[in-house]
């Protein structure tokens, strides 16, 4: 049977978004990438001059998204990961997202990648999948993605923003981003997008 639900999970830059979007492309399932929710709630503080680290900002900005601040076009580069990756270490700010995040997959299932979703999100779900690279490929991949973009930046400060963001998420009390006990993780650091995608349909397969 088809899954309903699949959750990916795993740090910054391993490759969760190329795989989610064509699981979900496979399965015709709706796709949710739950970082652009903290990345939006983010935004939304720096946009009203707040910190991002102070509480009742984050809440209200959490408590203000709408559907269209995922869209907007300034929600990933160094400044809008680090505002995310502060909004989410607080829990009221979790608590104001999951109920979006239920009950967009609950309607038709969905794939949704984030650091929570095996663990908390959707703890039930039918597949989970936690998805890891090297941290030197990691960082390798987020330089090409900033580069795509025009934006040409040192090797060692990527790496060191990807760390040290890492560490906060893996790190902090509410939700730490960690594998799920009954994920199956899948190191990308040596498989391009083709034969991780291949390796997760045979995991799936044998459910
Ligand atoms: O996945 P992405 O790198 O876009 O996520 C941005 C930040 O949002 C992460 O560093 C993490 O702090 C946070 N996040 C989270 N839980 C999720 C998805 C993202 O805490 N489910």
């Amino acid at each position: 049977m088809a899954p309903r639900i699949i959750a990916i999970d795993g740090p910054s830059a391993a490759g969760k978004g190329t795989l989610a979007r064509r699981l979900a492309a496979h399965f015709h399932l709706p796709y949710l990438d739950t970082g652009l929710l903290y990345r939006a709630v983010g935004r939304r503080v720096l946009d009203a001059g707040g910190n991002p680290a102070d509480r009742a900002a984050a809440l209200a900005a959490a408590r203000a998204l709408r559907p269209e601040d995922l869209d907007r076009a300034d929600l990933r580069g160094p400044e809008a990961d680090e505002a995310a990756s502060l909004v989410a270490a607080q829990q009221a700010v979790r608590d104001e997202l999951l109920d979006f995040q239920r009950r967009f997959g609950a309607e038709r299932g969905a794939v949704l990648d984030g650091r929570d979703i095996g663990t908390v999100v959707f703890p039930d779900a039918d597949v989970k999948l936690f998805v890891t690279a090297s941290q030197q490929e990691r960082a390798r991949r987020r330089c090409l993605e900033f580069e795509a973009k025009g934006m040409l930046r040192p090797f060692a400060d990527v790496a060191a923003e990807l760390a040290a963001r890492d560490e906060r998420d893996v790190r902090r009390l509410a939700a730490p981003a960690k594998k799920a006990a009954d994920a199956v993780e899948l190191d990308t650091t040596d498989q391009d997008a083709d034969a991780v995608f291949a390796a997760a349909l045979a995991l799936i397969g044998q459910r």
